[in-house]
């Protein structure tokens, strides 16, 4: 009996000190990284809402269980590790006593049934993972395997550990049945069937395979903390913290300011010197993005759904943060020095490891190569996907800043974009003086603010740059006025005095540029005293609704889709004309992940009499990027597969007549997929990408007199 307490106590010491130590090296690795009070603000000050995502997304395993199978899998295993806590209870007063029980337990039949069913569950979870992972193998499918980059030979070890467990576990139990140390007379199923196997043995050796396996079981689950700690499975005890301390609702819709030293930078009074601009080093990472590096599970979620690496780009949302943390952990020992003596005395491989850019090519031995951050749609699949609420976006946008706005450093192709949004107020750079021209098109009166919106105007239209100066945009912009006009809604518009509301130059890292014109156009909403605004582009629609409000511009913004959505409710749209086709409907990343407006388009495309719609295969929550987000529309796509070209040939699937969606960019760069598919005799001439508003449109339009019957023919 001491010999075992000895041993068993001697394991947990020498355990706890290696765990301990690593655990403290990594507090210490998370602390080196920049302040960030508003995480712990936001916790303090949304308790109710934090323990709900605690139960939804740590306990409820939401987010895994949007995958079935590995979902369900993930589920057992998570509850089982809970559940068989109270064995570990049990294996350590088992060294103490060879007939112990829990207090407030004791033999109570319930708790021996549950512990050996979720023990079961657990090895039917590893069983499911191990078919799983070889049929996702990275060496025979490449980069289709989620699991392509990430630590295989990890993951594998870890199965095995956790097999151990239940095994010694499951063991030890049916040995102490037969000794009559067992604390359950019944319930223990399946160590009742181990113990029936391990009876014939005789009395002795099961004491001896009770006391070997308990000591065996304590050993692995030690070793496999030790072993979490080094790790990507150190998400078991870190990842409840990501996501307690993530953005909420979510790491998408809204980017943040840049902050800097725990403060939001303020332009005119920043010191390039002490102040941090965006990611220029690892440790500009604040400590949450620290503990962002340290949680990633490796488990390929983000990357399956990626449209730029499904399309051989080289952006990986998962090997970026891999690639990432492996560059803090190896900077580590540089950062955590006591004092510049100490970094000098460093080895060469930790010194030149510091070197390294953050961002740079391979030949400089960059840690992100430039093209993966400037292949990023921000089109937030990665963040949806994340089950640990990892924040790739903000880290792709804060890299993004280091290289715009210190490096100057980013596609030169984009930087006509910024200067016009800079000069002229809009991407294409063509000014003020045309945003009304569509106004004049149009056969009713649209009244353009001048001062204060009267009280007998309901909402302010927000045309956006593309809805007021694109060609196609242009339609659908006529299209939302003429149904506003025809079900008696009152609206005005900015005219001249809108201009781009700075999210191609936030998106693209710029936030110097969207300052500029979020400030302005926040000026011009207040002053004009707008309250309820409708915008037709899903961007405009999320950077009002979304970030305005970092800038004190509070309104209540809806995308057309939901005012026309609920206008055909209400019965002041009616569709009459039939539209006999088939249509399948492309979700806006913008108004669909980001905003989840995902219903109100299908709704009106259901009131249209005649209309079969077909959904893709990815739509909705998994919809696909058209490739225009992220300011992509100003960037060259020269890596790989067109994103629109992928999403295009997803469409022509459904064998679609037309294609609808609610985005201005999404209307280009389909229609741009569908031309070059015309071209190559892949789409049918009449195959058309429109606005659901121009839908609805032509349904709304009387349907045409019926030509008057000719003569019957003698025929
Ligand atoms: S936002 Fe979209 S494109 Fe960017 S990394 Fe995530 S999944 Fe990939
Ligand atoms: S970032 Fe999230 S989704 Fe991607 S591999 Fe890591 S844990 Fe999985």
């Amino acid at each position: 009996m001491a010999l075992r307490i000895i041993i068993g106590l001697a394991l947990t010491v020498v355990a706890a000190a290696i765990a301990g130590r690593r655990l403290w090296w990594l507090y210490r690795l998370a602390m080196s990284g920049q302040p960030a009070p508003e995480r712990i603000a936001a916790v303090r000050e949304h308790p109710a809402r934090d323990a709900e995502t605690q139960v939804t997304e740590v306990f409820g395993q939401r987010k895994l269980l949007m995958w079935t199978v590995p979902g369900v899998a993930h589920f057992l295993t998570f509850w089982g590790f809970i559940i068989l806590l109270l064995t570990i209870i049990e294996a350590y007063g088992d060294l103490f006593s060879k007939t112990f029980a829990i207090p407030g337990i004791g033999t109570w039949a319930p708790v021996g049934f549950l512990e050996d069913l979720f023990a079961v569950a657990v090895l039917v979870g590893l069983a499911t993972f191990t078919v799983i992972r070889l049929r996702s193998n990275p060496k025979t499918e490449g980069r289709k395997s989620r699991f392509a980059g990430s630590h295989t030979g990890a993951a594998w070890l870890v199965l095995l550990m956790i097999s151990l467990v239940i095994v010694t576990l499951l063991i030890y139990r049916g040995a102490q049945i037969n000794t009559g140390d067992f604390p359950y007379r019944r319930g223990a199923f399946a160590s009742e069937i181990v113990g029936h196997w391990l009876a014939p043995l005789g009395h002795s050796a099961n004491m001896a395979i009770e006391t070997t396996f308990i000591l065996l079981q304590l050993a692995v689950i030690l070793g496999f903390l030790v072993f979490v700690t080094y790790s990507k499975h150190l998400h078991i005890f870190i990842a409840p913290l990501n996501v307690l301390f993530s953005r909420r609702p979510d790491g998408m819709r809204d980017l943040q300011p840049m902050r800097s030293n725990g403060k939001v930078l303020d332009f005119e009074e920043a010191d390039p010197d002490t102040d941090v601009f965006g990611l220029g080093k690892v440790e500009d990472l604040t400590w949450k993005g620290m503990l962002d590096l340290a949680t990633c599970t490796e488990c390929g979620r983000c990357q399956s759904q990626c449209p730029a690496w499904i399309t051989d780009k080289p952006l990986s949302p998962k090997m970026l943060i891999l690639d990432l943390r492996d560059h803090a952990f190896a900077k580590a020992p540089y950062l955590l020095a006591g004092s510049d003596e100490a970094r000098e005395a460093m080895p060469d491989a930790v010194k030149a490891e510091a070197q390294r850019p953050l961002v740079g090519k391979a030949e400089a031995h960059g840690v992100i190569d430039p093209d993966v951050i400037w292949s990023c749609t921000n089109c937030g699949a990665c963040v949806n996907e994340c089950p640990v609420d990892i924040e790739h976006i903000d880290h792709i946008t804060a890299m993004r800043r280091y290289q715009v706005l210190i490096e100057s450093e980013f596609p030169t192709e984009a930087s006509g974009m910024l200067k016009n949004l800079e000069n002229k107020g809009d991407p294409w750079g063509m000014g003020e003086s045309k945003r009304a021209e569509w106004i004049s098109e149009l056969d009713f009166e649209v009244p353009v603010v001048d001062g204060p919106i009267g009280d007998d105007v309901e909402y302010l239209f927000w045309v956006g740059c593309a809805g007021a100066l694109e060609d196609r945009a242009k339609k659908t912009t006529k299209a939302i006025a003429t149904l506003l006009h025809t079900a008696g809604v009152s609206f005005a518009v900015l005219g001249r005095a809108e201009t781009c509301t700075g999210d191609p130059a936030r998106r693209m890292g710029n936030e110097f540029v969207f300052s500029m014109l979020a400030q302005q156009n926040v000026e011009t909403l207040n002053e004009a005293g707008a309250r309820k605004v409708i915008a037709s582009c899903p961007h405009c629609f999320n950077t009002l609704l979304n970030e305005y409000p970092q800038l004190g511009g509070n309104y209540e913004v809806i995308h057309h889709t939901q005012l026309l959505a609920r206008l055909v409710k209400e019965g002041k749209l009616k569709p009459v004309t039939p539209i006999e086709e088939k249509i399948t409907y492309h979700d806006p990343c913008f108004l669909g992940r980001h905003n989840k407006v995902y219903t109100p388009p299908r709704e009106i495309m259901e009131q249209v009499p005649g209309v079969q719609a077909q959904e893709m295969h990815r739509c909705k929550e998994r919809g696909f990027c058209c490739g225009a987000g992220g300011a992509r529309m100003w960037m060259e796509e020269r890596i790989g597969k067109r994103i629109n070209a992928e999403r295009i040939e997803e469409a022509l699937g459904t064998d679609p007549d037309t294609i609808s969606t609610g985005c201005p960019f999404c209307l280009v760069m389909l229609g741009d997929a569908i031309s070059a598919k015309k071209g190559s005799g892949e789409a049918k001439d009449s195959l058309e990408v429109v606005d659901v508003a121009q839908l609805l449109a032509r349904s709304i339009a009387e349907p045409e007199p019926a030509a008057p019957a000719g003569p019957p023919s003698s025929d």
